[in-house]
């Protein structure tokens, strides 16, 4: 039987672990800050968005809520950031994703001050991550690697395959994988026999935005699998595709009209060692990310050690 690598699980040790470092710089008179700024009405953007928010406040850190209306144009949110950039108690500013196509969001993410930016999306982060410097990483690709080694995945020696190449995802996961010194192949939309390259895969990380892409024949038997996918289908042929049978997916699909599913076909799982569930897997870490990454945020602006996370 394939391991399940419960997301749940080590995103709670990580947000107790936080919870620990902020009760550690309360007794030094500061308080991590995030600010968080939501343009417009986008229904999955303020679920995610009133998450993060409700996770600073469970975890003891100060946070803001900024919602400018969706006609709000870049020079707007260009003086917001500014002014945040400058506060001394907001020590992460996350924007959150996407903007209205009228708003310029590489020049809104590019004026984050670096030291601010815990979503880990400037080019300034990206470079320290790149030279393997101390850096703001990207929430959902460290969470990947937090799955792995908490989980006590070997890493060194081994082949990961990561297939997406965002700015996101695909690359600053394949980054760390290769600082965590595995042999590292990056594949994408204009890769040839990809089921090539993945049957080689030891360590196995889906960030392609396709559901159930990745098939039983891509995979390696015994090979760990990172599932970082989240894609909602509503289609009945494609539910029966991937759960048709699974009666707990039945159920959520009757009540909701739509289901979660990852990048890679539930069955392909079956041949894993260890994967990450979707839902339940690394979608969770990211929040518990960029809890850590604000409490680090605040330490590295202070100059304060850096411990654990
Ligand atoms: P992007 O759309 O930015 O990138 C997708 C990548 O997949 C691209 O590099 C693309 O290649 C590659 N790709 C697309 N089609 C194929 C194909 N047929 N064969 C091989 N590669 C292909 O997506 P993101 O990286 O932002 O997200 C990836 C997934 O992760 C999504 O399902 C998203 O919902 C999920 N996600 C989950 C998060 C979480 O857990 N919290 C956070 C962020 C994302 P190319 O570059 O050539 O176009």
């Amino acid at each position: 039987m394939p391991r399940i690598l419960d997301g749940a699980v080590i995103a709670a040790a990580i947000k107790q672990e936080v919870a620990e470092e902020v009760k550690l710089l309360a007794a030094r008179d500061v308080q991590p800050g995030l600010a968080a700024v939501l343009v417009g009405n986008v229904a999955a953007s303020e679920i995610y968005v009133r998450s993060k928010v409700q996770a600073c406040a469970d975890l003891g850190i100060y946070s803001e809520l900024i919602t400018p209306p969706e006609t709000v144009t870049t020079e707007e949110m260009l003086e917001t950031i500014a002014s945040l950039n400058a506060r001394e108690e907001i020590d992460g500013i996350l924007v959150q994703l996407p903007l209205p196509a009228h708003v310029d969001t590489k020049a809104l993410l590019d004026a984050v001050s670096p030291a601010k930016d815990v979503d880990g999306f400037h080019p300034v982060n990206a470079g320290r991550l790149l030279a393997g410097r101390s850096a703001l990483v990207p929430c959902t690709p460290a969470g990947v690697i937090e799955i792995l080694k908490r989980s006590g995945i070997p890493i060194a020696g081994r082949h990961a395959v990561v297939v997406g190449r965002s700015d996101i995802v695909g690359k600053p996961v394949a980054m760390l994988l290769l600082h965590e010194n595995a042999t590292v192949t990056i594949c994408h939309s204009k890769t040839r026999d990809l089921g090539e390259i993945t049957r080689q895969a030891d360590i196995l990380v889906a960030a392609i935005g396709r559901p159930g892409f990745i098939t039983p024949e891509m995979i390696k038997p015994g090979a760990t699998i990172v599932d970082v996918g989240i894609n909602r289908i509503t289609d009945r042929a494609e539910f029966d595709r991937f759960f048709l049978g699974n009666a707990k997916r039945e159920a959520a699909f009757a009540k909701r009209g739509s289901v979660v599913v990852g990048d890679v076909d539930p069955m392909a799982f079956e041949l894993a060692e260890a994967y990450t569930p979707v839902p339940g897997g690394v979608g969770l870490l990211t929040i518990a990310m960029l809890m850590a990454n604000t409490v680090r945020a605040a330490k590295m602006r202070r100059e304060l050690p850096r411990r654990g996370l």
